[in-house]
């Protein structure tokens, strides 16, 4: 794709079209994330505009626990520092016992949703990804469980010998509530080369995710930026998801995960030498609010850009906090320190109440619950 620059004039036009909620092409998102210097802040105010037009002042949250379940990982992809071999010391599952007692943990935080994250164990066949959701569902009264990547998905299918659709239709049946769109990573094939070269293609992703779609669920949509990706492969990626969601509305939400570097083979190996940008930060939310004419609702994930990065997130297109979590060891194997780990509601309620906004708690489909 030939990379765009835009003039003053271009800019101010593509954002005025963007902010009027004109559908604005790749390569203009190309340009928009390349910006630098005050005009970063025109997009964030463009974007902060067009938010407040599809869904008002509002910030929301849901209140969720992340599981993570095992850290033996089969993909140990190049960009995470959390995947480990069965050998390494530090490698963990957890018995069925334990498991069952970080679900009670959940029931007693009263969450109403459990996000289950963790590495794709080898040896797991569907039989164990029915057996975590079925004790989740039995020992949380009502909870969502949000879970199994279309990676995980491909997985649990080939060492099951089933088709990814019997899978899915399986885990329905077991109680998984909504699909994660993670694995996505940047839906560039060259690039998942170099970042999760064991995970499935992008096209291989998309597949998935349609036939996620075609038996009822909805499904998160991710991007992973800020590794060694070029600004114009984000604009693809997110051009990828627009499609998509023209197809199927099948995504809830948009939520953009900045690459955090440390501890990643990634950095080991010298391929990068920090994570995601303050500014990339800005603007990746400000131009998925922009480009994103399609997707209602743009996550600003606190535990990986921290709690005030989050509320500048809020003011560039962001509506959404993500959830409470209680556990990210992702993010804190990865650099992101122990505060990455919960958001108290007060906390949030000060950061909306300081930039006046209201903030309400929903369940994972986006219904308001308080
Ligand atoms: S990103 Fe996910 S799939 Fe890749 S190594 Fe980490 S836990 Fe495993």
């Amino acid at each position: 794709m030939t990379v765009l620059r835009l003039s003053h004039a271009e800019l101010c036009r593509v954002l005025d079209d963007a902010a009027a909620g004109s559908r604005i092409h790749e390569s203009e998102a190309a340009a928009l994330l390349q910006l630098t210097g005050h005009e970063i802040w025109k997009a964030a105010a463009a974007a902060d505009g067009r938010r407040a037009e599809v869904v008002g002042d509002t910030v929301t949250y849901v209140r969720n626990m992340n599981l993570h379940m095992t850290n033996i990982c089969k993909n140990r992809c190049s960009l995470c520092a959390f995947g480990r071999k069965p050998t390494d010391p530090d490698a963990f599952c957890f018995t069925d016992e334990e498991f069952r007692e970080h679900a009670r943990d959940a029931a007693k935080k009263e969450v109403s949703e459990v996000c289950y994250l963790a590495g794709v164990h080898p040896g797991f066949t569907i039989e164990n990804y029915e057996k975590m959701i079925r004790t989740l569902c039995e020992e949380i009264p009502g909870v969502h469980v949000h879970g199994c990547s279309p990676d995980e998905i491909a997985f649990a299918a080939s060492q099951s010998g089933l088709t990814t659709k019997e899978t899915l239709v399986r885990l329905k049946a077991a109680g998984l509530g909504s699909v994660q769109g993670t694995a996505a990573e940047i839906l560039v094939d060259s690039v998942r080369s170099v970042i999760c070269e064991k995970k499935i293609p992008a096209g291989e992703w998309l597949r998935i995710i349609r036939e996620a779609h075609d038996i009822g669920f909805r499904a998160t949509s991710t991007i992973m930026y800020g590794s060694v990706e070029t600004p114009e492969q984000r604009a693809h990626h997110l051009s990828i998801l627009r499609d998509l969601q023209d197809e199927t509305q099948v995504f809830t939400e948009l939520v953009p995960l900045a690459f955090l570097h440390r501890n990643t083979p990634l950095e080991k190996n010298g391929r990068v030498i920090y994570g995601s940008t303050g500014r990339e930060d800005i603007l990746l939310t400000a131009v998925s609010r922009l480009f994103l004419d399609n997707m209602r609702n743009i996550q600003v994930p606190w535990s990986k850009i921290g709690q005030k990065m989050t509320q500048l997130g809020l003011m560039a297109g962001g509506n959404d906090v993500g959830g409470t979590m209680f556990a990210d060891s992702l993010s804190r194997t990865a650099g992101a320190g122990e505060e990455a780990d919960y958001f108290d509601p007060k906390d949030m309620l000060y950061l909306c109440a300081d930039m006046g906004r209201k903030l309400a708690r929903r369940d994972t489909l986006y219904n308001i619950l308080e």
